[in-house]
């Protein structure tokens, strides 16, 4: 049987591997005709798709691509990868999605459960593709899967035991050109859920309140505001209520995580970790838990000057929380690849604490002119990240922070966040270092 894979990234190869095995007769289209829009397309279609059984569709390609239409016009089903993969295991489902956060609460619920005593398994938008280990799941085992709305807009059979939608915010809207679409997107998360399954929610989202899908799964929510069923905040503990009855989980102290957002980060994870174990002391060891890299990742200090990198922080809301998770004054660097958004509502919701912003990459002016019409007066434009991190720990007295939170994708001057993560902290290094020198030098003078 023939299938066609679209996408060469590592999910596409996973794909291409589980097929394999499994006795498909696979091809990956070729670039060119996957992104053609004319001739190379009709040259090849007939043979590509005659005899075709499905494609696998990697995430990073867009479902709107003339490919794409072209193979729904002949009823071609289109499958994600994370899909195909979901599809082929027997284990429990919990599936996590929402604009942010989705990372750090998968890393903390799959964290929290290896100490539960069935085996978990943890993939998806997190980087490792679900086709790379569905097969060794066994029927009892946990899967743990961050879903985005690339790879669940196609989704057709999947089903989650446990589905998470963590909060809706606007991204992403090159791809789906619309917040409703976006949001329509995730909420497929909720496709064939049944009475037996479970629908968690954050009750504290608006947006997500006023949008929520409809299901038949039983629906708890979390809340750092309010009592409700499922997990709440009350007198500085977390406690989980189901309508019969309200239990003490776990005192906030226990916390190491910053912010508001992380609050709510591990509420869901409790929440969920909770539904599936109904153990208390598992959830104990949220305070062995540091978090997950270049999400308000503390870097170090330099003349009493802190670094922070949040290079994952690729859309406004997921900047915002960060400023608003730390009481110092902050000196911000914005910018990147464009993802089709002004920045009307950064400036508008921008806290006082951020006394100085620098600006790069592809972004740099549409930002500048947002900061000038909010009336911003403290705006450098800057060449490079480089530039913008010097720039910020000039302009710092000490006890501010320095904090890499671009509101922006990187890919107009790095391969990924990580990346431009990496290449902040060693900037930050170096400015370590030179700072390191310059004072051995003034004491030797000294001396
Ligand atoms: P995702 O996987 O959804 O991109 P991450 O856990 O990787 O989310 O966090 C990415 C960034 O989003 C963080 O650096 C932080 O600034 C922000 N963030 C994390 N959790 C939340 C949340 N619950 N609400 C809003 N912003 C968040």
């Amino acid at each position: 049987m023939k299938v066609l894979i679209a996408g060469m990234g590592k999910s596409g190869r996973s794909a291409y591997d589980f097929l394999t095995a499994k006795g498909y007769d696979v091809e990956f289209v070729a670039d060119e005709v996957l992104n053609s829009k004319t001739e190379i397309l009709e040259n090849e279609k007939d043979r590509l798709f005659s005899g075709l059984s499905f494609i696998v569709a990697s995430p990073g390609v867009s479902l709107d691509l003339p490919f794409f239409k072209e193979a729904k016009k002949r009823k071609i089903n289109i499958v994600g990868e994370l899909e195909l993969g979901a599809i082929n295991t027997k284990g429990n489902i919990v599936a996590v999605t929402g604009t942010n956060g989705k990372t750090t609460t998968v890393t903390l619920v799959n964290f929290l459960l290896r100490n539960f005593d069935k085996k978990v398994f943890l993939g998806g938008n997190v980087g490792v593709p679900v086709t790379s280990f569905c097969e060794l799941v066994k029927k009892d085992d946990v899967v743990v899967l961050e879903c985005s709305s690339y790879q669940l807009e196609s989704v057709k059979e999947f089903h989650a035991n446990i589905a998470c939608i963590l909060n809706f915010s606007v991204d992403h809207l090159k791809r789906h050109k619309t917040l409703e679409r976006y949001m329509w997107c995730k909420n497929k998360i909720v496709k064939n859920q049944t009475r037996d399954d479970v629908l968690i929610l954050n009750a504290d989202n608006d947006l997500l309140m006023k949008n929520k899908p409809r299901t038949k799964a039983k629906i708890y929510y979390f809340s750092t505001k309010k009592k409700v069923v499922g997990c709440y905040v009350k007198r500085g503990c977390i406690y989980f209520n189901d309508n019969e009855k309200s239990e003490k989980l776990l005192s906030l102290k226990k916390i190491k995580l910053v912010g508001e957002h992380n609050l709510s980060n591990v509420l869901a994870s409790c929440l969920i970790v909770y539904l599936i174990t109904k153990n208390i002391n598992i959830l104990n060891d949220v305070e062995k838990f540091n978090g997950v890299a270049h999400r308000i990742e503390y870097v170090e200090k330099v003349n009493n000057v802190s670094f922070y990198n949040d290079s994952k922080a690729t859309n406004i809301d997921s900047t915002l929380v960060a400023v608003r998770s730390f009481k110092n004054k902050i000196n911000l660097i914005l910018g990147g690849s464009d993802k089709g958004y002004d920045f009307e509502d950064l400036f508008k919701n921008l806290p006082k604490n951020v006394k100085n912003i620098a600006v790069f990459g592809e972004t740099k002016q549409k930002i500048a002119f947002f900061a000038n019409k909010y009336n911003f007066k403290n705006l450098y434009i800057c060449e490079s990240l480089r530039a913008a991190t010097v720039f910020c720990f000039e302009k710092s007295k000490p006890s501010y922070i320095v904090l890499l939170s671009p509101a922006c994708a990187s890919f107009d001057q790095f391969s990924n966040y990580e990346e431009r993560g990496n290449v902040f902290k060693n900037i930050v290094k170096e400015i370590a270092f030179d700072e390191n020198k310059k004072q051995k030098q003034v004491g030797k003078i000294k001396v």
